[in-house]
């Protein structure tokens, strides 16, 4: 039996290994299942290629756990390692591995880090006290029995062990008992190794056999011990597009969210190999106006294995919405996500997968336009968003992206731009495009845009306002503006004014009037000219500040100190309307008081802004009046 130090620069390491991000532990089991499979995939291509002389059969890994006798064992049936090789690459190659690992994350509890990947086989010692390791070479020699504390001593003799492969034994450290939980193991092999290719038996499980003919009612139903295989050696984004149907697509979807049970909308099967390696497939799921973040989001694997589900830095931000699994082994795992996001490598994973993503909704929408626009919906967020955070991404969206009108129809912006460009053009050669946020609550504004023949868009997601301002200053003349922002005729400028059939003097006359009785600072009296059809008197609410105020509320705009603006609003008044000249002609203060009065509680009305008191106020009053 040999003995010996392992050669440590750094004192005692592995009191270091534990204590390493304490939070992490649980990557053992990970960490050696991932050995284990690379030994066994070791194997396979050397069996394949003639070079190892066994039968490859179908290997797999088996986790056990002693409960009594506090011990995991994970065994393979891989290459195995002879005396020499446990020497290499255990004592010296592993060893250097955990303490480079350690050397450059000492300092960085960064929370950044993802994956911890590069710990390896010492990562066990977060968790046990002494680690065993009986292995046989495929090679024709003898086994070898590695064995080791926790202190930089190790044995290593000659192993009883009749097949090739490698069982790990933990012995568990008291402060990680938890690991002996069946539970507790079950919940780890789910979480990081639910797709690794090789087959992973934890236990053994009861099948349910079909009952044999002629067995009576009350026969109970055979069953039959089976070995649990907790994994999917064969997940769908491993395979090619074209040996998948609709189908396959969406079984995996429940196989990687089990508690969703919503369908996907539609899919993008991601497949490269240069400039790097990638394989995945992306869900567009069914969103809703609401931004929280979900639970089921896109998880990041590594050939595989499982990293991490947080892939901020890999994937833009815009697409973090969207479901479904990632796989690269070119994404670099130990390094803090500031890092990441300025690796030469991610910034061009990054920018496939939104090049791929634009593209699968141009084609989408060229090859089913009628399907998309149904859809649109429920994907408008996830497009509007990046349209506004990838420059890239809104160069292709602008082709696809959609414009519905509150009558149901759908334009992209070219589109649009063709059908309005005539009616709604001002004076300044400007397109004025009109919309609407809310189709009840805008009603009488809707209409009286639809009576001019002009288009008004629902334009409803939360961040709309700040895609109105990225149109703005990437097209050329154009504008959005909501219904109610102003009258009509401000909205959309033309040559022809209406002439005032009041004087200067009357309108003089009839400002004072009005801002006598009201006194609320909020609204600013306007006289204007219009038709005399048009309503007498109409409240809107400037554009521009509005939409800061929006914008502010669902962040960004960098617009700052506009929190505590007042509410602001503009009481426009047609002087050609016969109401008004009777207001003006009104001779008896009171009467005049309650002209308008009135006709400003129904301006409010059809602006929603009476309310409470003055709401009750007002249906008295005009009970009253109809008397
Ligand atoms: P890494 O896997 O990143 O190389 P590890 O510290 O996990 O680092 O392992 C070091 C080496 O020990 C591996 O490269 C491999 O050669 C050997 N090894 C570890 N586990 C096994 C195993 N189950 N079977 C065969 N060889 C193994």
């Amino acid at each position: 039996m040999a003995t010996g130090n392992i050669n440590v620069s750094v004192e005692n390491i592995f009191p270091l290994i534990k204590k390493f991000l304490y939070s992490d532990h649980e990557i053992f089991l990970r960490e050696l299942i991932s050995n284990a499979t690379d030994a066994t995939l070791k194997l396979k291509h050397l069996a394949s290629i003639g070079e190892a002389k066994v039968e490859y059969g179908n290997p797999q890994i088996e986790i056990k756990i002693d409960k009594k006798g506090k011990k995991i064992h994970v065994i393979d049936q891989g290459i195995g390692m002879t005396e020499e090789e446990v020497k290499k690459y255990i004592n010296e190659l592993a060893f250097s591995g955990a303490e480079e690992f350690l050397n450059k994350y000492d300092d960085s509890k960064d929370s950044g880090i993802i994956g911890h990947f590069g710990l390896g086989f010492y990562s066990s010692f977060m968790v046990a006290d002494k680690v065993e390791i009986i292995t046989k070479s495929y090679k024709d020699a003898p086994a070898a029995h590695w064995s080791c504390d926790g202190s930089p001593k190790f044995s290593l003799k000659k192993g009883k062990k009749e097949d090739h492969g490698t069982e790990i034994i933990l012995h568990i450290a008291d402060d990680s008992k938890e690991f002996l939980e069946e539970n507790r193991i079950t919940g780890l092999l789910q979480k990081y190794n639910k797709f690794m290719p090789i087959p992973i038996k934890f236990g053994t499980k009861t099948n349910t056999l079909p009952k044999p003919e002629g067995a009576k009612e009350e026969d109970p139903a055979p069953t039959e011990e089976v070995d649990n295989i907790i994994n999917n050696p064969n997940p769908a984004w491993t395979k090619q597009p074209a040996d998948l149907e609709d189908e396959d697509y969406k079984n995996f979807y429940r196989e990687l969210y089990p508690m969703q049970f919503e369908e996907p909308l539609f899919h993008i099967h991601l497949n490269v190999d240069y400039p790097f390696n990638l394989t995945g497939i992306l869900y567009f799921p069914k969103l809703t106006n609401d931004l929280n973040i979900q639970k089921d989001r896109i998880q990041l694997y590594q050939n595989q294995v499982f990293v991490t589900d947080n892939v901020e830095g890999i994937v833009p931000e815009f697409l973090t919405m969207l479901r479904g699994v990632i796989d690269s082994p070119d994404i670099p795992l130990n390094v803090s996500r500031s890092y990441l996001q300025a690796d030469g490598a991610v910034k061009k994973i990054s920018s496939y997968i939104t090049r791929k993503v634009a593209d699968k909704l141009n084609s989408l929408f060229k090859n089913n336009r009628e399907d998309f626009e149904a859809k649109w919906n429920d994907i408008k967020i996830v497009i509007e968003y990046g349209m506004l955070s990838e420059e890239k991404f809104f160069e292709k969206a602008d082709k696809f992206a959609l414009y519905p009108t509150v009558d149901g129809s759908y334009f992209t912006f070219e589109e649009l731009q063709e059908k309005v460009k005539d009616l709604q053009t001002d004076k300044d050669d400007k397109l004025v495009l009109l919309y609407a946020s809310d189709k009840e609550a805008q009603h009488s504004y809707i209409e009286a845009a639809k009576a001019k023949g002009y288009e008004v868009l629902l334009m409803d997601s939360p961040i709309i306002g700040h895609l109105m301002q990225k149109l703005e200053t990437s097209k050329e003349k154009v504008s959005f503006a909501r219904v109610d922002a102003d009258h009509l005729d401000n909205l959309i400028k033309k040559e022809d004014t209406t002439i005032s059939k009041l004087s200067d003097e009357e309108k003089e006359k009839l400002k004072a009037n009005l801002e006598e009785v009201i006194e609320d600072k909020k609204y600013t009296v306007q006289l204007e000219a219009m038709d005399s059809t048009a309503s007498p008197f109409i409240i809107t609410e400037p554009e521009f500040m509005r939409r800061m105020k929006e914008m502010q509320q669902t962040g960004g705009g960098g617009m700052f100190g506009m929190g505590g603006m007042p509410e602001m609003y503009n009481l426009i008044v047609n002087t050609n309307h016969e109401l008004v000249g009777e207001i003006l002609n009104t001779k008896t203060a009171k009467k005049r008081e309650r002209l308008i009065n009135q006709s400003i509680d129904l301006a409010r009305l059809s602006k929603g802004l009476l309310k409470g008191e003055e709401l009750t106020e007002f249906i008295k009053r005009s009970y009253e009046m109809v008397k």
